[in-house]
């Protein structure tokens, strides 16, 4: 079947390639029942690279992702090539990506679904229902600011040194990203720094309230320093809609927000890039958690972060809406229905291992699409 749809697959180490099994068995089923098709390509990165090409990822590789309409990523690295230099760790390969594909607006949804409430170790009137969605920057701010370094003092002391540093531009792109967001949820971003004490985040401040101003002024508007943000998820998480932040907070905040829904093997993420002048948009989509090299090639990962995963790159490269919110459904009802892998796994439930969990997954499509 012919498919303009250019999907690159990075499945990359440990539970990775698992895990990504269960996705194609999924785009299977979805180009028999659902006649859509992909054309998709599959590549080395991480540590398989490292083995095969003496590279994290090759530079064919950073092509044909620039080629791809959507690139769905695994995971990468392992204990086997930890003892490598910073430049060759497997973990390159996904910073290569993002700035190669100039992908700057991380989304990071905290959901937590009805079966999985009691996971969180918060109490379950606390996050029941929670639906929240945290845009990070994710190519400037302290992590990349100029200068930084560690310097020696005329007294012998040392000085470690880093710069927190954002442009207009860099806060209007990703500012946009949040507030056409929240235009497709319930309507509000609350934008998070710390005015107060930072003037990179004062000049965000300003930013963003005149770029909703003039862009945006259907859209409601907070702001939130970043401390109190970290106490309001902890005590009510359900007041946010869109929380919008730069690099270090998105980087605290995000880990915070998606141990509210309390698994790691459930929760998806996106990367995007800028739109261009044709209507394109670079995108990554990944599972948050890693390689989990503990439980690798035994058949216990949880496949739903990395089909989760596909459902948001469904939902946001393909606008195929539909088919991601029948993949979000099917993962419920999966869950509803008392099977669980082990990171999820509550009393009374079965417990099961990845492929297993990935024929519920398609079962339930079945179901949902007669
Ligand atoms: P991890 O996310 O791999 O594992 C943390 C814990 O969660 C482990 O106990 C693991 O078994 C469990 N876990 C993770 N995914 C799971 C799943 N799908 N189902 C069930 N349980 C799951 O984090 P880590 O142990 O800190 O890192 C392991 C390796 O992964 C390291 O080399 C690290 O650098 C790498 N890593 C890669 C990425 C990425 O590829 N984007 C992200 C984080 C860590």
């Amino acid at each position: 079947m012919a498919s303009n749809k250019n999907l690159l697959m990075l499945p990359g180490d440990g539970v990775g390639p698992e895990v990504m099994h269960e996705v194609k068995r999924l785009i299977d089923w979805m180009a028999r029942r659902r006649h859509v098709s992909f054309n998709i390509s599959e590549d080395l990165v991480g540590g398989a690279a490292i083995d095969a090409r003496g590279t994290p990822i090759s530079k064919d590789t950073v092509a044909a992702a620039k080629a791809a309409d959507a690139v769905l990523f695994g995971s990468v690295g392992g204990p086997q090539w930890d003892r490598l230099g910073f430049d060759m760790r497997p973990e390159i390969s996904i910073l290569t990506l993002r700035r190669e594909l100039g992908l700057f607006a991380n989304l990071r949804p905290a959901i937590v679904l009805e079966p999985l409430v009691s996971a969180s170790t918060l109490k379950p009137d606390v996050v029941r229902g929670l639906d929240l969605m945290i845009v990070r920057e994710a190519t400037g701010g302290i992590y990349f600011g100029e200068p930084r370094g560690i310097e020696t003092l005329p007294d012998g002391q040392q000085r470690g040194f880093n710069t927190e540093s954002y442009t207009t531009h860099e806060i209007e792109r990703v500012a946009r990203v949040a507030f056409d967001l929240a235009r497709k949820r319930q309507n509000r971003v609350c934008s998070v720094e710390k005015a107060n004490v930072m003037e990179s985040g004062l000049l965000w401040r300003q930013v963003v309230t005149a770029l909703r101003e003039r862009e945006y002024p259907d859209v409601g508007l907070s702001h939130m320093y970043a401390d109190n943000c970290a106490m309001q998820l902890v005590r009510n998480p359900r007041q946010f809609d869109v929380i919008v932040t730069g690099n270090l907070f998105g980087d605290l905040l995000s880990d915070l927000a998606s141990m509210l829904t309390g698994s790691l093997g459930m929760l998806p993420s996106a990367t995007l890039g800028a739109v261009d002048a044709s209507g394109r948009r670079h995108a990554l989509y990944e599972p948050i958690h890693g390689s989990a090299p503990d439980i690798a090639g035994k058949g216990l990962a949880n496949p739903l972060a990395q089909i989760l995963s596909f459902a948001m790159l469904l939902r946001f490269s393909f606008d195929m809406n539909e088919d991601a919110t029948m993949i979000e459904r099917a993962c419920t009802n999966v869950l509803a229905s008392g099977l669980r892998t082990a990171d999820v796994m509550a009393a009374g439930c079965a417990k099961v291992g990845t492929q297993v969990m990935g024929e519920a997954v398609i079962r339930e499509m079945e179901k949902l699409a007669t």
